[in-house]
């Protein structure tokens, strides 16, 4: 059956209503009418759907559609009969999958039999059913499109074992074309697909995956809360997703943001089935501006004006990133995609692998790989993508992700990357990018021994660089097309026929300077303080900080009193960053309670207030995080101390041990709660002792050190009981 093109957009205006094709969706269109197989390589929202649904609305016969999105069968279904403005249009199209009831069942066979099905959607686990199999073997299959077709590959980030079964069934109903689409492009998924599906000689339809409106930007961990309420404050009223990998930090995440007066939902297969439609609904209807959600959240949602997508923790791999940052910006719109990134969030991904079996577990560490290679790396982050995903981004600069719009230094780097072509062609195999960065850098491991590469002669002349140097002048190697990486071989790296005209007559390529991430994670930061990775940092406003350290020491003088009782240092380095200027605003800074900000505030209050006006400074108070009231032992502390009970008793009663205790019991005196201890101190150390310590911290310690006070006491004293008469002292003189 002959159809032209003419014929075929009359169509596509008819049952959709569109007037021209996306990309090229004709001539894949095309191709599988006139009875080939077609491999669609396109991204997210690329409109993928329509190349099976229109073909399958011209051909006779019905089009088999296997799809692993149960949850959106009916969704699908229920389009395409939007569409079709023809009599029968609940007939054009059904899906078969486990949630239908046997009448239902029946409905769709009788359907299908009796020739009005152009569409049939099928699970893929339905489509293995010997009743299926032997109800599609009766009748015209016009086509069959396997839609996310990346789900045959293990190697793919979202592998389903049934998918590889889909090939043999096609067989046994009978050979009609194929047509597999996907929008998770690596060139070893694509190699894995066509070789499953037995169509290595279908033509390859590839798009670019080029997404020129998404913003690509890694950012340093330690702050990632704080940063996303900020962000998301300076972005009122936008649509957001923000991904987690575990179900508990969806929870915390989302509680904080509701804290923090921003409308947001949790979304994660451990809610039950109604609460994830509700959030999935709310998020939709824009009832709510934020979704977090782990990635169970999002495929095959079509919200077309999500205008960020937050990774709080680094996805485990390339392919997985991209699908997700593909969900912003589907109109073409503003569509930033920021992730947050912490290297210990890898060695915890690394752990989480060890319980599967050795070859998931080589393939998840390589995945793994390429995710840090990007997240560390200076160069384009699209032009890194778009390699990974077999495509050449040429232009220099993207202007439209971190590493272009802040560059980092760079350096002539043709030396270096001299030496590790010298090194790999001296090897008798290939090594994979971390091996040889270990050779160059000197590392002493069991791979480099049992090789004898501690005996090779380029053994560890990099040293002084570092393992994490060279493996990025590897990385620039591979984007640059001078090295290679098997995909097929866990990603051994050669030397390329460019990089060999490199090697023999080297020319100028710049290397950017490595970027170096933290180590902390802010896991807990909010939640015990706002700001204790802060305090100490030094970020404050050094002139406020300076004039309320005067303030400070004059109170000192006049009430008699050791200033750091009055407030600690990072007390003030907190309101030099925060400029407080009520009572309320200053309960945020580290160690200030209500009795500290009651007794003490008020001049440090006025002063900050006077110092903002004159010197117009914009308070960042929209970013005061409000931390998630955290089920605290601390009220039940003080009642307990109001009771006299034994620090003992305390302790059994709370599965605490003392040390936990007494920090509980300093930070209760530190914010400005009185509290009396007397009873307590009373059984453990006798009056003249007390009286020595107490006297030490009135008139001779500098600070509120515990260690410089048990030196200047003579190492008389133990910890606990310096710290006991401390809390004492502070309690009494400070609250
Ligand atoms: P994919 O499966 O590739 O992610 P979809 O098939 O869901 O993408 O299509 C994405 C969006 O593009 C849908 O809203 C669809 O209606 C729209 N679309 C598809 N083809 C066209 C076209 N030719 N003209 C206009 N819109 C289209
Ligand atoms: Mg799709």
């Amino acid at each position: 059956m002959a159809i032209d093109r003419t014929e075929l957009r009359e169509k596509l205006k008819s049952f959709f209503g569109f007037d021209s094709f996306k990309g090229n969706q004709e001539e894949i269109i095309m191709h599988l009418l006139a009875g080939n197989d077609a491999f669609v390589l396109m991204p997210t929202g690329g409109g993928k759907s329509l190349c099976y649904q229109l073909p399958a609305l011209c051909l006779p016969g019905t089009a088999v559609v296997v799809s692993p999105l149960i949850a959106l069968m009916k969704n699908q279904v229920d389009a395409i009969r939007e569409f079709v403005h023809t009599e029968d249009r609940t007939h054009i199209a059904h899906f078969l999958n486990s949630s239908l009831l046997k009448s239902q069942i029946q409905e769709v066979k009788d359907d299908v039999l009796s020739g009005k099905t152009k569409l049939l959607y099928v699970a893929p686990e339905s489509l293995t059913k010997d009743e299926n199999v032997a109800l599609l073997k009766s009748i015209h299959v016009s086509f069959y499109a396997i839609d996310e077709a990346h789900c045959i590959s293990e190697w793919g980030h979202d592998f389903r074992p049934e998918y590889r079964r889909i090939h043999e069934i096609v067989n046994q109903i009978g050979r009609a074309p194929i047509i597999a689409l996907t929008a998770t492009a690596t060139p070893k998924v694509q190699s894995d697909i066509q070789k499953n599906l037995g169509m290595t000689d279908a033509k390859v339809f590839k798009s670019s995956f080029n997404r020129p409106n998404l913003y690509y930007e890694i950012r340093d961990k330690a702050n990632a809360k704080r940063e996303i309420i900020k962000f998301i404050k300076e972005n009122p009223g936008k649509s957001g997703i923000i991904y987690c990998l575990s179900r508990k930090k969806v929870e915390e995440l989302a509680e904080l943001l509701n804290v923090n007066g921003i409308k947001a939902r949790p979304y994660h297969a451990g809610l039950d089935a109604a609460t994830r439609a509700a959030n999935q609904d709310d998020f939709l209807m824009e009832r709510v501006d934020v979704i977090v959600a782990t990635i169970a959240f999002g495929m095959g949602i079509d919200k077309p004006d999500v205008r960020f997508v937050i990774h709080y923790d680094v996805p485990k791999s390339l392919e997985g990133y991209y699908q997700e940052t593909g969900r912003a910006g589907r109109d073409g719109g503003e569509g930033k995609c920021i992730t947050f990134y912490n290297h210990k969030d890898i060695q915890k991904l690394e752990k989480f692998m060890q319980s599967k079996p050795i070859s998931e577990q080589e393939i998840g560490k390589q995945l793994l790989l390429d995710v840090v290679s990007y997240v560390e790396s200076n160069t384009c982050r699209r032009k890194i993508l778009l390699n990974y995903f077999g495509e050449t981004y040429e232009p220099d600069n993207c202007c439209s992700c971190d590493n272009c719009l802040y560059p980092k230094k760079q350096f002539d780097g043709r030396e270096d990357m001299s030496t590790v072509m010298e090194l790999i062609l001296s090897l008798k195999e290939n090594f994979k990018t971390e091996h040889l960065a270990d050779i160059l850098a000197g590392a002493s491991n069991s791979i480099i021994k049992s090789y004898k590469h501690h005996k090779h002669p380029l053994y560890g002349v990099g040293k002084e660089r570092g393992q994490r140097y060279w493996a990025a002048v590897i990385r620039q190697g591979l984007v640059l097309h001078l090295l290679d990486k098997d995909i097929d071989k866990y990603g051994l790296i050669s030397v390329t026929e460019k990089g060999m005209e490199f090697y023999e007559k080297p020319y100028q390529i710049m290397i950017t300077e490595q970027r170096t991430f933290t180590d902390v994670d802010d896991d807990d930061d909010i939640v015990s303080s706002p700001t204790k990775h802060m305090a100490g940092s030094g970020g404050g406003d050094q002139t406020l900080l300076a004039m309320l350290k005067d303030v400070r020491s004059s109170m000192s003088k006049k009430l008699g009193l050791p200033p750091w009782v009055i407030f600690a240092d990072p007390a003030l380095e907190d309101m030099s960053i925060f400029y407080p200027i009520t009572q309320e605003e200053m309960l945020k800074c580290s160690g200030v309670g209500d009795g500290k900000a009651k007794k003490f505030g008020a001049e440090f209050l006025s002063l900050i207030a006077k110092y903002v006006e004159e010197n117009d400074i914009v308070r960042p108070d929209d970013i005061v995080v409000r931390s998630v009231p955290q089920k605290s032992n601390k009220l039940f502390i003080i009642q307990c101390i109001d009771r006299k009970i034994p620090f003992e008793d305390i302790c059994e009663a709370k599965d605490m041990d003392m040390a936990e205790l007494m920090d509980d019991i300093e930070s209760i005196v530190n914010s400005g709660t009185r509290i009396n201890i007397n009873y307590y101190l009373h059984q453990v150390l006798d009056l003249e002792a007390i009286d020595d310590i107490y006297t030490y911290f009135k008139e001779d310690a500098r600070s509120d050190s515990v260690d410089e006070a048990m030196r200047d006491l003579g190492g008389d004293y133990e910890e606990m009981e310096v710290r006991l008469v401390r809390i004492k002292f502070i309690s009494e003189l400070g609250n």
